[in-house]
């Protein structure tokens, strides 16, 4: 059963309580970009949240709102990346005990990282799905409260005071453009550019690589398909209903090539002054690919993350 989307009212809800402890992310625009796109493109960056990436706004959210009871025996969510940072940092601040399952083959610097912020880590299941599935089973020997990846309305209202921020900022904007994996991001700004500013459309970029989410939205199901993007926080094989019911709202749905996020990559880094990793430059890439679809606009690029690894970072610069 398909939860209900969050309101607009759970979104302002949740970003008052966002604010209470995560610092509103700043909005700059880079006259080099500006002109080398022939746009008015303003970054949002997420890339300097507390842990390099924009989910945290949802999972300060979710454990904020979790039941006393719950908080008492702890959660559990499974991931590779920046969602398991997100839950781990937000389950410190709440004093809730917190455990990560994460596939096999792990990346060291990313369990160093939820280690470091007191998680659990629990290596199990050689894909995510297998990884999901071992999660889920020892949630419910554990009694812990098992946090899904994008089918809650608190994670997509928390990652709604994103879209508030800017369009607070900038109601003018004409265009924001999303990247997704799962579809949380998407579907909360769908959420509320309608809310608050509906003449600003939004767009949505995945990487080709795996095009899950928008081979769903283009097809009107939910469809798995095979991940072989090197853009981590876009390596998603399905699609989740409660996003895609509200990526509806969206007004376009691009593919960008792993080429594309990474000439996109170097662009911010060397033009911006900004340490995006992969799926963070996505949007830039979409504008790259699509410069006519949005020359002369006012362009809303959600920055969502920084955390390249060792190996993607010396890619990006040789
Ligand atoms: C998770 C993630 C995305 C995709 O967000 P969804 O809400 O899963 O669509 C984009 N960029 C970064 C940096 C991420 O961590």
């Amino acid at each position: 059963m398909t939860p209900t989307p969050p309101s607009i009212t759970a979104v302002l809800d949740a970003a008052r309580l966002v604010a209470a402890h995560l610092p509103q992310t700043p909005m700059w625009s880079y006259p080099v970009l500006n002109e080398r796109l022939g746009a008015e493109i303003h970054v949002k960056h997420e890339n300097v949240q507390p842990t390099g990436a924009f989910k945290v706004r949802g999972g300060v959210n979710l454990l904020a709102r979790l039941p006393r009871s719950r908080r008492e025996r702890g959660v559990l969510a499974y991931s590779t990346g920046n969602h398991a940072q997100s839950i781990a940092y937000a389950a410190r601040l709440f004093g809730v005990p917190c455990t990560i399952v994460m596939p096999e083959n792990p990346n060291e610097a990313k369990v160093a990282a939820v280690r470091a912020l007191g998680a659990t880590v629990e290596i199990k299941g050689a894909t995510m799905v297998e990884a999901g599935e071992h999660a889920a089973a020892l949630a419910e020997e554990r009694g812990l409260h098992l946090v899904g990846v994008a089918d809650d309305p608190d994670l997509i209202a928390g990652v709604g005071s994103l879209y508030l921020e800017m369009l607070t900022r900038r109601p003018d904007l004409d265009v924001i453009v999303v990247p997704v994996g799962a579809g949380t991001g998407a579907s909360a700004a769908c959420l509320v550019a309608s809310a608050v500013a509906p003449r600003c459309r939004v767009v949505a970029v995945q990487s080709a690589g795996a095009p899950a989410a928008h081979d769903s939205w283009r097809e009107g199901r939910l469809v798995r398909r095979p991940v072989r993007t090197a853009a981590d926080g876009l390596a998603t094989g399905s699609a989740f209903a409660l996003p895609q019911g509200i990526m509806r709202g969206l007004d376009d749905f691009v593919l960008v090539s792993d080429d594309d996020i990474r000439a996109a990559q170097w662009l911010l880094l060397s033009e911006a002054h900004t340490l995006a990793e992969m799926a963070g430059a996505a949007p830039l890439a979409a504008l790259i690919a699509r410069e006519d679809a949005f020359a002369g606009l006012k362009v809303g690029l959600v920055c969502t993350g920084g955390n390249a690894g060792p190996a993607e970072l010396r890619r990006v610069l040789g």
